[in-house]
């Protein structure tokens, strides 16, 4: 299928520099942190700078982490995806963590054909949808998010995500999807501007749109498999 061939070369070009800056500074990491700890036992009173080395390394580890989801150029697999089954499976993989913060997932999965994906690509997209919406709402107590999927009539699937956290004053709205924009202490402001691009590289669209203290909405459109619908 020309299509899907078409789609995995795409990913794998935006990929292939993101990806490949990140394994090259994952190795020296690795030996860095591995040498921190083994100076450890000798270092006496000064501890406290070891751990502070070691805390801000699994900070660039995260970084590099979030930046190789760019590309797995070993097993980019380009297939018909249910995203409705993909987001069941999602939820079931969040959902002890959003009990245990008092959040609710309310769930209304219309009509969704299949669409063409990599399937670790997507999946990490409503992660971070997700995740985003579970700190937003954590940060200011309960709340609930509202996730729905239906068919639009230019054969694209439209995934909303909807909560009712902090949200994003309108000042900051221009800044959302730009790399390294956090307004969170642990934050790396990667997450927007990833699952952005890899809705792109799928020929879909990404809105976000937000409202200070009442909360925050994503929708994402992705085009349905052709051969799905018959021909036309
Ligand atoms: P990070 O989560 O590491 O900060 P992201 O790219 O995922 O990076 O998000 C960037 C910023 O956008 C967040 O720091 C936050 O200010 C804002 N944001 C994103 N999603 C939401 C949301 N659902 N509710 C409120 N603010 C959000
Ligand atoms: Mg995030």
């Amino acid at each position: 299928n020309e299509e899907l061939l078409r789609k995995a070369e795409k990913l794998s070009v935006i990929g292939e520099l993101a990806a490949g800056i990140a394994h090259e500074i994952r190795n020296p990491l690795t030996s860095l942190k591995g040498f921190i700890q083994l100076l450890y036992p000798t270092l006496q009173d000064n501890k406290l700078y070891a751990d502070i080395m070691l805390s801000e390394l699994e900070r660039i580890n995260l970084i590099v982490s979030e930046l190789l989801i760019l590309s797995k150029p070993q097993n980019l697999q380009i297939k018909p995806i249910s995203l409705v089954v993909l987001m069941q499976n999602l939820l079931a993989l969040l959902a002890s963590e959003a009990n245990l913060k008092n959040i609710r997932f309310q769930t209304s999965f219309g009509k969704c054909p299949p669409i063409a994906g990599e399937e670790n690509q997507l999946k990490q997209v409503f992660i971070n949808i997700i995740k985003n919406s579970i700190e937003a709402i954590a940060s200011q107590g309960q709340g609930e998010i509202r996730i729905s999927t239906r068919l639009l009539p230019n054969r694209h699937v439209l995934v909303r995500l909807a909560d009712n956290g902090c949200g994003v004053p309108e000042e900051l709205l221009s800044k959302l999807g730009e790399p390294f924009f956090t307004t969170k202490e642990k934050g790396t402001g990667l997450g927007l501007m990833i699952s952005n691009k890899i809705i792109k590289d799928h020929n879909g669209t990404f809105q976000i749109t937000s409202k200070k203290n009442q909360g925050t909405v994503v929708k994402i459109t992705l085009p349905i498999v052709d051969d799905d619908i018959g021909s036309s």
